[in-house]
C-alpha cells in the first residue's frame, strides 16, 4: 500500500497567482491579479502598523468586531457573518462542509479556478457549463442540473470576462435549484458594479437558506496580502462554518485593518471613482487600437487577440516594457489577456505599450 490522497486531490491542478517580476525589468508594474489601483487607505495601513503590539495573543475567534462593522456598512444581521482567511477560505469551507463524494458542483466556462479546486479537493464531480457570449447561461446551467447538483459557484461579476448576470437572472437561476442545493454566488466585485439590474446577493440570502454570498477585503479595499474574506449566510449555514472552521482562522491584524479600511469611506469613493473612469478610458484607448476590449464591471478588461500566439507575444512584449498582464489560458481564454485597472501613469503606459505591439503586427 502506498500514500494516497482523496479521490480527486490529485486531479488538482494547482493555482499559479498572477507574476509579479519580469526578470531583468526593475521596476515592473503588476496589473495581473486585479489588486486596487490606489491601494489600501492609509488608515487601514496606520492601523494595520498598530496591530502590531497586538500578535502576541490569539485573535478573537469569531471576528465579532469585524462583523459588527460589516453589519454596519452593509445594513446586515453580524450573527450570520462568517469572515475568513480570504474568501478563497470560505469558497473551499463551502464545498469542505456540504459535498459528498460523487456530488455534482456546477460553474461556468469560464468561471473562477478555486471552484474546481475546491470541488476535486473533496472528492465531487465539476460540471462545467458552456457560457454564452462569455457570460454566465442559466438556461445552460438549469439544463446540467441533476439530483446530484449539491453546490453551484457563480461568480458575479465573473473573473477574468469581468461580465455579470443582472438579479432577475440570478433568481431564476436559484428558482431552478432545488432546497438541497446551495447557490454560492461570490461577489468579489460587487463594490465596483454601479448597475441598476445588479444585486450582490444580500437580498437573496435574506430570504432563502440555500444562498450564501462571499465577499473580500482584497479588491476594492487593496488588503490582498493581507487574507480576508467574508460571507453573508442563512443562520444554519452560517453555524455549519463556523464549525468546521479553523478557530482562529483571521489573525489579529488582519481583523484590525479590516474594520479601520471599512471605515474610510472616501477612499472608497475615490476608489470606486477612480475605477469608473480609468476602467472607461482603458476600454475606449484599447479599442481605438482595433483590438477588442470587452466591456466590464469590474476592476479589470478581458483584452483579445487573433490568436493563442499573438496573445503570448503580446503579453512577453508588454513585459519586456515592465507591465504584467495575466494570461487566462487556464480560463479557457488563450487568446486572451486580463488587464487589471491601474493607475493613471500605469494605463497609460500600458496603452502606449499595447500601441506599440500593434504597430509591430502590422
Ligand atoms: C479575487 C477573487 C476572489 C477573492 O479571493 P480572496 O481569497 O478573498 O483574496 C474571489 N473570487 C473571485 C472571482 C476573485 O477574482
Amino acid at each position: 500500500m502506498t500514500l494516497a490522497p482523496k479521490p480527486g486531490v490529485l486531479d488538482i491542478v494547482p493555482y499559479v497567482g498572477g507574476r509579479a517580476h519580469v526578470p531583468g525589468v526593475a521596476e515592473a508594474i503588476k496589473l495581473s491579479s486585479n489588486e486596487s489601483a490606489l491601494g489600501p487607505s492609509p488608515k487601514a495601513v496606520a492601523a494595520y502598523e498598530a496591530a502590531a503590539r497586538g500578535i502576541a495573543i490569539y485573535p478573537e475567534g469569531s471576528a465579532q468586531l469585524l462583523r459588527e462593522e460589516i453589519a454596519k456598512i452593509y445594513g446586515l444581521d453580524a450573527s450570520r457573518i462568517v469572515c475568513g482567511n480570504g474568501s478563497d477560505e470560505l469558497l473551499s469551507m463551502l464545498a469542505h462542509a456540504y459535498l459528498r463524494p460523487g456530488d455534482e458542483v456546477l460553474f461556468t466556462e469560464h468561471a473562477f479556478l478555486v471552484y474546481r479546486v475546491a470541488t476535486l479537493a473533496n472528492s465531487a464531480v465539476p460540471v462545467v457549463v458552456p457560457e454564452k457570449d462569455l457570460r454566465a447561461d442559466v438556461d445552460a446551467m438549469l439544463k446540467a442540473v441533476t439530483p446530484k447538483t449539491r453546490l453551484v459557484y457563480l461568480a458575479n461579476p465573473n473573473n477574468p470576462t469581468g461580465s455579470y448576470l443582472p438579479h432577475d437572472e440570478v433568481r431564476r437561476l436559484h428558482a431552478g435549484l432545488s432546497p438541497d442545493t446551495l447557490l454560492v454566488i461570490d461577489a468579489a466585485y460587487a463594490e465596483y458594479v454601479r448597475r441598476n439590474d445588479y444585486e450582490a446577493g444580500i437580498e437573496m440570502v435574506s430570504s432563502f437558506p440555500n444562498v450564501v454570498m462571499t465577499r473580500t477585503f482584497s479588491k476594492i479595499y487593496a488588503l490582498a496580502g493581507l487574507r480576508v474574506g467574508w460571507a453573508y449566510c442563512p443562520a444554519a449555514v452560517a453555524d455549519v462554518l463556523n464549525r468546521v472552521r479553523g478557530p482562529f482562522n483571521v489573525s489579529v491584524p488582519a481583523q484590525i485593518t479590516a474594520v479601520a479600511a471599512l471605515k474610510d469611506r472616501a477612499h472608497f469613493d475615490a476608489s470606486v471613482a477612480h475605477n469608473d473612469k480609468w476602467r472607461a478610458w482603458l476600454i475606449e484607448n484599447i479599442r481605438k487600437l482595433g483590438l477588442r476590449a470587452d466591456d466590464s464591471v469590474a476592476n479589470f478588461v478581458l483584452i483579445h487577440f487573433a490568436d493563442t500566439r499573438t496573445a503570448q507575444a503580446a503579453d512577453a512584449f508588454l513585459s519586456g516594457r515592465g507591465v504584467i498582464l495575466r494570461g487566462v489560458a487556464n480560463y479557457a481564454l488563450p487568446h486572451c489577456l486580463r488587464l487589471t485597472v491601474g493607475t493613471e501613469d500605469a494605463n497609460r503606459r500600458v496603452v502606449t505599450a499595447l500601441a506599440e505591439f500593434v504597430k509591430t503586427k502590422s
